[in-house]
């Protein structure tokens, strides 16, 4: 994607393209912790001392003043820019005024509650790398360096198709035999939660013109095309053959994972095909390892895959087949103890469990049976414990 500037106050959930570096030391100045007096630390080397208070206090925002004065203290706000001989700042707390002169009770530690320039970022030093999604406090080193606007990559723009003779809009009551789209729905709605804005197209028949219509036109006002249905081996899914015709090279159709196996990508020129299966199960986890790296890729995003996370079993599970398997899961920490419950599901059409799911197990291919304890690899649906 190219780049575009945005305000940095709306950056957030959009891809750096461009690094951002400090352009100051952060504290920018040396300044209080503290309400408090800035002091030498002879001059209050003994419990007790009494000093001569400066008359004009220093308020956040005011120019740096001048050096304290052999035995003098200079009243000093949070965040005040402080005399640059100061030794210490002594809290408002642990001082007692007395006509015109303060005194302290206690001895103040050498730099205690000064704020030194640059003690948490240096100038020059890189503060966000491009590639990253940026999260409210990265938008926050970014106003601090002065990035505004920012240099994001533009959004992918993502279209979605749903296909199938069976499929009624979900305001619709279904016919007999007909079901109602809930995939084109879910879709635009898991990309939303990335940033993207998805565009639903109208639904797709099994039929050669209208198939070979979608891809006719396909990457003319999109990046990627997502598709549900139609992608599998049965007489009416004619998806793959359609972009094949269209001039797509099928980078991939068939991948050895459970559910989601008849899983295909295309590429023609600059567009993207991801043809996701229709069994609503299947749709969800193949856009969560296909779809999302594929448009997070398109982004620029280093890092678009969900989140990974290892976990204890609380149940036993059976022995996989020969796919890699993903299983409806819910993961928490419970007692500060990463686990992961597997739900029960009839399968890759159970929308019903999928909808109680906030993970899915990934069980390598082959596994033998796992007893409840074991350490299992899942990944997390939501934003929970992301980054
Ligand atoms: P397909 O991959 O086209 O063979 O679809 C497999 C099954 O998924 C269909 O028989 C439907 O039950 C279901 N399905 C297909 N598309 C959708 C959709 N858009 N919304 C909900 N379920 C769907
Ligand atoms: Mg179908």
């Amino acid at each position: 994607m190219g780049a575009e500037s945005v305000p940095v106050a709306e950056a957030a959930g959009r891809v750096l393209a461009r690094e951002i570096r400090a352009d100051c030391d952060w504290p920018p100045f040396e300044t209080s912790a503290m309400d408090g007096y800035a002091v030498r630390l002879e001059d209050v080397s003994s419990p007790g001392a009494s000093l001569a208070e400066r008359a004009l206090p220093v308020a956040a925002g005011d120019p740096p003043p001048p050096p304290i004065a052999p035995g003098e203290a200079v009243r000093v706000m949070t965040g005040a820019a402080i005399p640059e001989n100061t030794e210490a700042v002594i809290p408002v707390e642990q001082s007692r005024r007395e006509q015109g002169r303060v005194r302290f009770e206690t001895v103040p530690a050498p730099g205690a509650h000064l704020r030194r320039r640059g003690e948490s970022i240096a100038a020059g030093m890189s503060l966000v790398l491009p590639g990253r999604r940026l999260t409210a406090t990265d938008v926050a080193l970014a106003a601090m360096a002065g990035a505004d606007p920012v240099t994001v990559f533009r959004m992918p723009r993502i279209a979605i198709a749903a296909t199938g003779n069976e499929l009624v809009a979900a305001g619709r009551r279904p016919g007999p035999g007909q079901l109602r789209d809930s995939n084109g729905p879910m879709l635009a709605s898991l990309c939303r939660e990335r940033g993207w804005n998805a565009r639903l197209e109208s639904r797709v028949a099994d039929d050669e013109a209208g198939v070979d219509r979608l891809f006719a036109r396909a990457g003319s006002a999109e990046d990627l095309l997502l598709t549900t249905g139609g992608v599998s081996a049965g007489d009416f899914d004619l998806l793959p053959a359609a972009a094949a015709r269209a001039g797509f090279e099928i980078l991939f159709h068939g991948v050895s994972l459970r559910p989601g196996k008849p899983v295909a990508l295309g590429r023609r020129g600059a567009a993207l095909w991801l043809g996701l299966p229709g069994n609503p199960v299947s749709t969800a986890v193949c856009f969560h390892l296909f779809g999302r790296e594929a448009a997070g890729r398109l982004e620029g995003d280093s890092r678009p895959a969900a989140p990974r996370v290892t976990a204890l079993l609380s149940r036993a599970l059976p022995a996989a087949g020969p796919r890699e398997t993903y299983r409806d899961a819910r993961w928490e920490i419970a007692e500060g103890v990463s686990r992961v419950e597997p739900l029960r599901s009839a399968g890759s059409h159970d929308i019903g469990a999928h909808a109680g799911a906030n993970a899915f197990i990934r069980i390598p291919a082959g596994s033998p049976p796992l007893e409840a304890g074991a350490r299992v690899e899942c990944l997390l649906l939501g934003e929970v414990g992301s980054r």
